[in-house]
């Protein structure tokens, strides 16, 4: 007879799966010829999730999201001059921002097929998930949209979850090469979102230096590490060791959302870091452990650059291992990054009054 042992500890039931938001519709939002944010990006990812196990993964088809849902991230006279955008074949909405007649569609369907995702995990249906959507939502502003960015998803991911499940700590994790200007804008003043951003600096947009820490309230729940061009996996590794996940486990978060931009990977033409897709598997196994850790293991990825369509197929591929619950490995942070010890240590210095 089999004898069950009544102290086993069965973290992750295994039912649970992970839900994988995507669909051909996203291809519909075209910036014109020569545009690096192309509606070739999402190929590479409709193939990679045409081949996911069922056992682990379901696919989600995503919805427009509502008015008013879009609204608590952005003005009201913004959203209707992204809707008038609808009347022409191509707007410059900014210099680097430009829309087809699908594109407002587009952008309501990015929005609600990440909340309809958050709302799935809230459910218990998943463990956790990832929403493979463009165009990319980090850099758009409440009355503005910049860099390739029409609507924030991830900031009203972040507030949906505030206001529908009360979520009153929502870690937000930003590994995008740009700094995510926009979500640090939307969540300055407010300490139930946790801001923290890995970007390359100087570089586009230009905010994200380490003294930007919130004001009011929410001083101190925005933790920007701005990085120098090069860094790669031992770099991005030990600010994760040493930065992200110590402060990370002392806010303990009952949610965790991350703008997974690909464009830190070494084959990215925008970007200049040499990150791997290992990197971001390692990175993303981090936060996940960290979301079991403190979330229940809610933890939701959203998918925001990335420009090499070689490199951001098998960087979503990583994650999706370890989100699976399958390692690609442990990588040792000990070998290398030494050289950014002294950002480190300025970073923690400026941070250490608050955590
Ligand atoms: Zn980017």
């Amino acid at each position: 007879m089999a004898l069950q042992n009544p102290y086993r500890v069965v973290d992750k039931p295994l039912m649970a799966r992970s839900a994988v938001v995507i669909d051909r519709d996203f291809l519909k939002h075209d910036p014109g010829h020569f545009h690096p944010e192309s509606p070739e990006r999402l190929k590479p990812l409709l193939d990679l999730t045409g081949e996911l196990d069922s056992q682990s993964f379901q696919l989600l088809a995503p919805r427009p999201a509502a008015r008013e849902e879009v609204e608590s991230c952005h003005s009201n006279d913004y959203i209707e001059l992204v809707q008038a955008t609808s009347e022409t074949n191509l707007y410059a909405l900014d210099g680097d921002t430009l829309t087809c007649r699908d594109s407002f569609g587009v952008g309501l369907l990015a929005v609600g097929g990440f909340l309809k995702l958050l709302d799935s995990i809230a459910a218990g249906e998943f463990r956790n998930g990832f929403a493979l959507v463009r165009p990319p939502g980090h850099h758009a502003l409440r009355d503005r949209a910049m860099g390739f960015c029409l609507f924030n998803t991830a900031a009203i991911g972040a507030r949906h979850i505030g206001r529908h499940y009360g979520a009153k700590r929502i870690l937000l994790m930003d590994w995008d090469v740009h700094h995510g200007n926009g979500t640090q804008d939307a969540f300055y003043q407010d300490p139930s979102v946790l801001y923290l951003s890995t970007h390359q600096y100087p570089y586009y947009p230009g905010t994200g230096a380490v003294e930007e820490g919130g004001v009011g309230q929410g001083e101190g729940f925005t933790v920007n590490i701005p990085l120098p061009a090069g860094c790669g996996d031992e770099e991005y590794l030990r600010i994760f060791k040493e930065i992200v996940i110590p402060i990370g486990g002392k806010y303990k978060p009952e949610w965790i959302l991350v703008s997974a931009g690909f464009d830190p990977h070494r084959r990215d033409p925008l970007g200049g870091m040499d990150v791997t897709e290992r990197g971001f598997g390692v990175m993303a196994s981090m936060l996940l452990d960290l979301a079991e850790k403190h979330a229940g293991g809610k933890i939701a990825f959203l998918l925001e650059g990335g420009y090499d369509l070689k490199a951001l197929k098998s960087s979503v591929a990583a994650v999706l291992q370890e989100m699976k619950g399958e390692s690609g490995g442990e990588m040792q942070a000990e070998k290398g990054g030494e050289a950014i010890r002294p950002l480190i240590r300025k970073i923690l210095n400026f941070q250490e009054k608050y955590w």
